[in-house]
């Protein structure tokens, strides 16, 4: 977002945002306001930062009037996900982001802005800095997971008496634990990897 920092290897690579600023202008998540203030309500911090900052156009027709390409290309994004319901999704823009593209709280901005695209299937707004970051992030989620799962058909193969070899856990116990994380990213697709 508006602004920029330097970025040591390793950390979040800040240094790839472009400060086009789009993204203050035109976001979106996957929850709806009502189930925002719910979360707000049941004590979620980051719901409750993120309604504190955030101000909701009155309808899609008014995000397009300001940010069109950019709702378009979100909107397409979003339309590719499993269960998605237009009917659910608000846009949102940063009261704080001004005409000169500056943001009037840098110093203290909320996190979700520090660390902007905050998952590598966030949808972000045309030409974003991060599109290869992104890209590079999923195939490397995939590829843990193929490996996961390739792990397990071996494993499948080798223990016959149920017991991960050398290990004091069952093949089923194990698999098990293995689900759990292929099932995290079951939203983007895990299934199918
Ligand atoms: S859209 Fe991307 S490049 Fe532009 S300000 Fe936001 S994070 Fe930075
Ligand atoms: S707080 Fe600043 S960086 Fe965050 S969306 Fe608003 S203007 Fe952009």
């Amino acid at each position: 977002m508006t602004g920029r920092n330097q970025s040591n290897p390793g950390e979040f690579p800040q240094y790839l945002c472009k400060m086009c600023g789009k993204c203050c202008k035109s976001i979106t998540t996957e929850h709806t306001y009502e189930e925002l203030e719910e979360m707000t309500k049941n004590g979620s911090e980051s719901a409750r930062v993120f309604i504190d900052v955030f101000r909701p156009y009155p309808g899609l027709k008014e995000a397009k009037k300001h940010v069109p390409d950019q709702v378009e290309q979100i909107l397409d994004e979003l339309g590719n996900k499993e269960g998605f319901d237009i009917s659910k999704v608000t846009f949102y823009y940063c009261p704080h982001h001004s005409e000169e593209n500056q943001c009037g709280i840098y110093e203290n901005r909320p996190e979700c802005c520090r660390r902007a695209p905050n998952n590598p299937w966030s949808c972000m707004p045309p030409g974003c800095g991060f599109e290869g970051w992104q890209f590079e992030e999923r195939e490397k989620i995939k590829r843990e997971i193929r490996k996961l799962k390739e792990y397990l058909i071996a494993l499948q193969a080798v223990a016959e008496d149920g017991m991960v070899p050398g290990k004091d856990i069952t093949v089923d116990e194990l698999r098990k634990i293995i689900d759990k994380k292929i099932s995290r990213w079951e939203k983007y697709g895990s299934r199918l990897w």
